[in-house]
């Protein structure tokens, strides 16, 4: 495999995250990576201690590098000046131009420059939407930021820096995947979605969502999505799950300047800290006290390292449930530190189908579902879909319906053993299970069928009128002449029962726990199977 510049191999996947590896001339990163955002000339933090904490990447600032050291700074190369020897990403002025709505240098100008200073990745010189609800504006920043993109385009020379396609489009998501579609006809190595701090600092998650899916569902699955100004804890695992692969973040620094210790579910003014309920060398080192009663540049840096330990162990979480198939499981559990981030998440499964692309077919884990919102993972959808389309009822005599706990492999239960044991053909074997209703048994052991865990609220809430309707079409479908059912599981009684009054069908009722319960309800089967045959 070509291991040279701009490859990106993808190593594991779940929704539509990935553990991945990027390569560039300072070395390879692993993804998803958050990148720290380093001040070119005054580091309030030093280099080494971000270095120190794990990250292999940082991004800073071309354009203050430009303004501040101009030719100098192609003398020293970013590296030098920054003092680091992993990889850098620059900024441009894209960040500049959306503070002071405008920047002294021409986007071909920008380029060369970041060429000139040896940047790993470089980004054009965008021209950001923010978070401005003037469509006309929004256009406009569109089509500036392309024509950015081309010029940029034109005058690279080196073949060695790896480039980042800015999308813009902001509040507008067809604007955004317009922005997608067509720098995605441009040769770039890396995509990036631009303006989502503004909406994040609204607290507009939701919108987030639908803008990421907007630029994901438009620009080419074999390249690394970065995320501008995204990387915090909160909103780190929903966008992984939607694709993006990169991050950067000033907010470390910021927080800590503004005394705000960063958590897993958000900041906490240190004045209202009471515990240090973190494992890292800072909270370990130091009292809460020691940590108050420090001077504002000691203070800020203490902060300001906790705070990146923090969003190192974020990622490494994020990257541990891609490799176990739990990220949207993990990403759940984060979207309830927030309604809106909530909100989010109800967004997100509402694009089910297309989470469906980075699912694995199978996981080594069970599937857990804990409310109806989990009813839409992909995992699910996909299991429903082949149900319904894949599988054919033939013509047999008898519908034996069971309805069986989540806690074994079905197929392996003894009731199942008993009776699969005589080896008769005509039948079918249908379970109930509350997720997925009604499963034949020949399908039952595909993933997730019977690796599913759920709670009883799902239970609770499965709907006898569309279990009657599935009932009644695979009754037609499978012209059987006859349907009993066999109740195992004391939870679905309730359920089993008001179909057997509305469908009129005989229901054998075993579900007090236990195998040899189970044996009889099997053998009781056979018998009734064995007088009709000799009959
Ligand atoms: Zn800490």
């Amino acid at each position: 495999m070509d291991r040279g510049r701009g490859c990106f191999e993808v190593k594991a996947t779940d929704l539509l995250g990935r553990v991945g590896r990027l390569y560039t001339k300072s070395g390879s990163l692993e993804t998803p990576a958050l990148l720290p955002v380093v001040h070119p000339l005054n580091q309030e933090l030093d280099v080494d201690i971000i270095k120190k904490i794990g990250f292999k990447a940082i991004m800073t600032n071309a354009y203050i590098t430009f303004k501040r050291l101009g030719e100098a700074a192609q003398k020293r190369g970013i590296h030098s000046i920054i003092g680091f020897d992993g990889v850098i990403m620059t900024d441009s002025g894209g960040y500049q131009m959306l503070e002071y709505g405008d920047v002294d240098i021409a986007p071909a100008e920008m380029a060369s420059f970041e060429e000139s200073i040896g940047t790993d990745i470089a980004i054009v010189l965008d021209r950001p939407t923010g978070f401005s609800r003037n469509r006309a504006f929004a256009e406009q920043t569109v089509k500036e930021t392309l024509k950015a993109a081309e010029e940029t385009i034109a005058v690279r020379k080196r073949q060695d820096l790896l480039w980042v396609g800015p999308i813009q489009g902001g509040l507008f998501t067809d604007l955004v995947a317009e922005s997608a579609r067509k720098t995605s006809t441009l040769p770039f190595d890396i995509h990036a979605l631009g303006s989502p701090t503004e909406v994040m600092k609204s607290y507009n998650f939701q919108h987030l969502v639908k803008m990421i899916i907007a630029a994901k569902t438009n620009t080419p699955l074999n390249k690394p999505l970065h995320l501008f100004g995204a990387g915090h804890p909160l909103t780190m695992p929903i966008a992984v799950a939607l694709g993006c692969d990169l991050f950067d973040s000033a907010s470390y620094i910021l927080y800590a300047k503004d005394d705000r210790y960063l958590t897993p579910h958000g900041t906490i003014r240190l004045d209202e800290l009471i515990e240090l309920a973190c494992p890292c060398p800072i909270c370990t080192q130091y009292t809460l006290a020691e940590i108050k009663s420090s001077d504002k540049a000691e203070r800020i840096k203490l902060l300001a390292t906790h705070n990146l330990y923090l969003l190192q162990s974020e990622v490494k979480r994020i990257k541990q449930a891609i490799f176990e198939g739990r990220l949207w499981d993990a990403v759940a559990l984060k979207c309830r530190s927030h309604p809106k981030l909530w909100s989010a998440f109800e967004e997100m499964t509402r694009h089910s189908k297309i989470l469906e692309d980075g699912t694995p077919l199978f996981k080594p884990k069970a599937v857990n579902l804990y409310s109806k919102e989990d009813l839409r993972r992909p995992e699910v959808s996909r299991a429903y879909a082949k149900i319904k389309k894949s599988f054919k009822f033939e013509e047999r005599r008898l519908l034996i319906l069971a309805s069986i706990t989540s806690e074994e492999r079905w197929l392996a239960t003894p009731f199942c053993k008993h009776l699969l044991k005589e080896g008769f053909k005509d039948y079918q074997l249908l379970f109930l299970s509350p997720p997925y209703r009604l499963i034949p048994a020949e399908i039952s052991e595909i993933y997730p069928l019977s690796q599913t865990l759920y709670s009883s609220s799902l239970t609770t809430n499965l709907s006898t009128k569309s279990l009657e309707r599935d009932l009644k079409r695979i009754l037609k479908l499978g012209r059987y002449k006859q349907l009993i059912a066999v109740c195992l599981n004391k939870h679905l009684h309730s359920k089993l029962y008001a179909l057997s009054r509305r469908l009129n069908f005989k229901l054998l009722d075993y579900c007090k726990q236990g195998a040899s319960k189970q044996l009889q309800a099997a053998e009781q089967i056979l018998q009734i199977l064995r007088s009709q045959t000799q009959v």
